[in-house]
């Protein structure tokens, strides 16, 4: 099918930091637009003025900065409220809706009353009785009311294009409110004025919404406006197929990003979290999931959080960041008086899940850590020959000039002086002496990693401890 002028939004509520099945959702309006050569557009929808906080709207932005989503426009609904305030009059004054003056301690008694009789409770509509005319003197007088939407009863239909036909009777929703008060709009009254003002013509979103779109779609026809094409996209779930919560993972893409994932693992991540292209490559960069990406495959089930596989793809993309780069982005993660370089880097880096970790990974390489003597000792050898072989070694350490202590001339070299012995016995010795470690990079590499003086400093430092 072809998807003509595609303009699409992601609309958080700044609730909160930016949860990583938003980040989701807005990923897949991005690709969906990107794909169909569509717009993408950031709404903020903070009319809820309590919960909403500037802050989280700024976490928001930069984190989608981060990814590499960017936005064609940008709108924020609190700056909005005159057009909402417009669009609840002419309701109000067409009939379609009416203010309600009915108080908390009415409503509960009616909804107990209701659920008393075995009836599932809903508003009985007494505040529709009330004269237009009358009901504005009331507000006008400082009454309190909320505004609620007159609920034809009928049935509502739309075609997911993800889970197919959804129907829907409207009867037991009842009369339900779209705000507080004409400066406060709700969510289910806003999000439709917007997407139509917008000219939003597909709605991508979590399934969890599935039940706000009667509603949407019955204020959209009382808006005379017309009714874009939706996309419920599958909840995120834990191992254990419940909601996803932090009990299993970071829930925050924040988090993420300070134990140092890189974006483009977590795009990757993200966009195989309920779709998958039809040729099955698992690891793709944002290009190339672009010209993959169908909205009309994704799944309808619940996409499970599989961290594993998230720090395999991180491992992945870190171990292929050039050295500049990954020099760059791991420096961030390491104290500045650390002068890190590449080497040591490329040493561990397949064996990192995040940035973050290599701190611990790389310590040694900064203040050799105190380690057994007993540790020098690969097999049954006597003290005595761990420390004749590593001195066999350090004269060859010490007969190799500067420019040649690199890993493959050392190794050429070390093996060659080798010949037929044991390996072990000359390298084991060898590699716990420059590390500290019963497990490390290899000899080699982390001779090259930490230079001709402080590898001699090292190994006679590990003869020393042999001969004690
Ligand atoms: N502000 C709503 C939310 O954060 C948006 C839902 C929608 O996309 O319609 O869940």
């Amino acid at each position: 099918m072809p998807y003509e002028d595609v303009r699409v939004r992601f609309a958080p509520s700044p609730t909160g930091p930016l949860h990583i099945g938003s980040a989701r959702t807005a990923l897949f309006n991005y690709l969906f637009a990107k794909a169909t050569g569509g717009k993408f557009i950031l709404r903020i929808e903070d009319t809820d003025f309590e919960r909403s906080k500037e802050e989280f709207t700024q976490n928001i932005t930069t984190g989608l900065s981060w990814l590499g989503l960017s936005w064609d426009e940008f709108y924020k609904q609190s700056e909005r409220i005159s057009i909402y305030r417009g669009y609840l009059e002419n309701l109000i004054e067409e009939g379609k809706a009416y203010p309600c003056f009915c108080s908390k301690e009415d409503l509960e008694a009616e909804r107990q009353a209701m659920l008393s009789q075995g009836l599932a409770p809903k508003y009985s509509g007494k505040c529709r009785a009330i004269l237009k005319e009358e009901a504005a003197k009331k507000v006008e007088a400082g009454d309190s009311y909320v505004i609620r939407f007159k609920t034809p009863e009928t049935e509502v239909s739309f075609k997911d294009l993800i889970h197919g036909t959804i129907k829907f009777e409207t009867a037991p929703i009842g009369d339900f409110v779209i705000a507080r008060n004409f400066d406060q709009p709700l969510y289910q009254f806003a999000v439709v004025v917007d997407d139509m003002l917008m000219k939003i013509n597909y709605v991508i979103r979590g399934d969890d919404h599935i039940s706000n779109t009667p509603k949407q779609i019955l204020i959209a026809k009382a808006l005379g406006a017309e009714t874009p094409h939706f996309a419920h996209i599958p909840m995120i779930l834990n191992p254990d197929r419940s909601k996803m919560s932090k009990r299993f993972a970071d829930t925050s893409l924040q988090d993420y990003i300070d134990k140092g994932y890189l974006s483009e693992a977590i795009v990757n991540f993200l966009a195989l979290l309920g779709w998958h292209p039809q040729d099955d490559q698992e690891v793709m960069s944002m290009e190339e999931i672009i010209k993959k990406f169908d909205i009309a495959r994704v799944q309808k089930g619940g996409a499970v959080f599989n961290s594993e596989k998230l720090d395999w793809f991180n491992t992945h993309y870190l171990s292929h960041l050039p050295d500049e780069k990954l020099l760059e982005e791991a420096k961030k993660f390491l104290p500045s008086e650390w002068n890190v370089n590449s080497k040591m880097l490329n040493s561990v880096k397949t064996r990192t899940k995040n940035l973050s970790e290599l701190k611990e990974a790389l310590a040694f390489y900064f203040e050799l850590p105190e380690y057994p003597k007993d540790l020098l000792r690969w097999k049954e050898e006597t003290n005595v020959r761990v420390a004749e072989n590593l001195r066999e070694t350090l004269k060859l350490l010490e007969d190799t000039e500067d420019d040649l202590f690199t890993e493959k001339a050392l190794e050429a070299k070390i093996m060659f002086m080798l010949g037929e012995k044991s390996r072990g016995e000359w390298l084991w010795p060898l590699r716990v002496s420059l590390s500290g470690q019963k497990n490390s990079p290899g000899p080699f590499e982390m001779m090259e990693a930490l230079g001709k003086a402080e590898s001699v400093r090292r190994v006679q430092a590990g003869i020393r401890k042999a001969e004690e």
